[in-house]
């Protein structure tokens, strides 16, 4: 078995320079089927522990909107804890997996497709938090998109409320000074990760399983200081960061960074 370590493997020029934007394309049946393979259920939660549930207790957040579900794992865990949560995903595969891993863990709230790009056409009223992570905001390859999108949450918030959003440490994979503990968030043990190609606009990442299978996901390797900007932009008054859930951290040392903005 490998340990998932994600390593620069040298900027590979990209066949197509066209930007790939469509993210429900990426999460082919048989890279979904293995997501939670990627995660490791236990282990994301031995690495992470409460840290999202004390943000949300702190927030007094009890609505919760998980915009990017995925396979559900932040929707269970924070239905387990006693949240009323809302799952959303624009990839049809990812929210039936949603489904049925709720199910199958006894939890029961609403699961829905949607794209965030018209998140309120399919939502019900405004939440107290809203979650976007495992690195799932950099699918926007677009300025505009990410404002638009960012302008959605905001929309979707009561006054007071919090949107926490992360990414990946772009500012460290951009400068090729970039190697994943594989201890947060994507914390399987059976696939490698790697950075197959990085430049300012695109970030491809390459995963290989054990049975010979490669995936390849495609992101924008947004900075954090560009995120912070485009949070206060889109209205929020107080952005909090922490590294791999660290309040002080090293941006050359982290995998992940995760932004907590709070709504006037
Ligand atoms: N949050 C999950 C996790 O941590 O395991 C999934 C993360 S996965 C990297 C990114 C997710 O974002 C995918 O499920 C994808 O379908 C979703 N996504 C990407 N762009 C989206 C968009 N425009 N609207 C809705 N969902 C989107």
């Amino acid at each position: 078995m490998t340990t998932p370590a994600t390593r620069v493997a040298g900027t590979v020029p990209v066949a197509e320079a066209a930007v790939p934007d469509d993210f429900e394309g990426q999460y082919v049946r048989t890279l979904v089927d293995r997501w939670d393979e990627l995660i490791d259920w236990d282990r994301r939660k031995a690495s992470e522990q409460d840290f999202f549930v004390e943000l949300l207790n702190g927030a007094e957040a009890r609505r919760v909107l998980d915009v990017a579900a995925g396979t559900g794992y932040h929707s269970v865990a924070l239905a387990q804890q006693g949240f009323d949560v809302t799952a959303t995903d624009g990839s049809a595969e990812m929210i039936e997996q949603t489904r049925r891993n709720a199910e199958r863990r006894g939890q029961s709230f609403r699961v829905l497709q949607a794209d965030w790009r018209s998140l309120r056409e399919h939502i019900d009223g405004r939440y107290d938090a809203i979650v976007c992570l495992g690195s799932s905001f950099p699918h926007l390859f677009q300025e505009a998109d990410r404002r638009a999108v960012l302008s959605e949450f905001y929309e979707a918030l009561n006054p007071g409320g919090i949107l926490i959003v992360d990414h990946r440490n772009f500012d460290a994979i951009r400068r090729h000074r970039y190697q994943s503990t594989g201890n947060y968030y994507y914390c399987g043990t059976g696939a490698t990760v790697t950075v197959a190609h990085v430049d300012e606009q695109l970030c491809r990442f390459q995963y290989d399983f054990p049975d010979g299978s490669t995936h390849h996901l495609e992101v924008y390797p947004i900075l954090s200081d560009e995120l912070s900007s485009l949070l206060i932009e889109a209205g929020f008054d107080t952005i909090q960061n922490f590294g791999d859930f660290q309040e002080s951290f090293d941006i050359d040392e982290v995998d992940f960074v995760i932004h907590v903005a709070r709504k006037p």
